[in-house]
């Protein structure tokens, strides 16, 4: 499948790798928008928040759990820190692999832009 994501996670496109799995891998945003900005992602190719299903619920939570780790590892989850599922054109969706933003290390503004 001619996925970013998907390669990033065969190690097919290099990135800056956090964590990873058998299931997640976790991985630095190329275009950093906080000083912590990660993308946790499942190896599965899911397109979006869309095609998230019963069958996936365990995998879906563990994206969070990853993230709230790795807020932990890098010393930003006292302070507070943001997860983000941009779902679809509007919400500025640009990869069609579900991926899970985690931001951190920086205040943040609500409601987002
Ligand atoms: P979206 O806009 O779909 O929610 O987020 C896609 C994210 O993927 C963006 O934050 C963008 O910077 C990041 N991204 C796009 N291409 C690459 C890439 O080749 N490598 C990495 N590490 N991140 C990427
Ligand atoms: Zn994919």
């Amino acid at each position: 499948m001619d996925c970013l994501f998907c390669k990033i996670a065969a190690k097919e496109i290099p990135a800056e790798i956090a964590f990873e799995n058998e299931r997640v891998v976790a991985f630095a945003d190329i275009n950093p928008q906080a000083p912590t900005h990660l993308q946790i992602i499942p190896r599965e190719h899911i397109a979006s928040t869309l095609e998230v299903e019963p069958a996936r619920r365990e995998l879906i939570g563990e994206l969070v759990e990853v993230a709230a780790e790795l807020a932990r590892e890098r010393g930003i989850s006292d302070e507070g820190y943001r997860l983000v599922f941009n779902t679809g054109g509007a919400a500025g969706q640009s990869v069609y692999h579900i991926h899970l933003h985690l931001l951190g290390g920086r205040s943040f503004g609500w409601p987002p832009g």
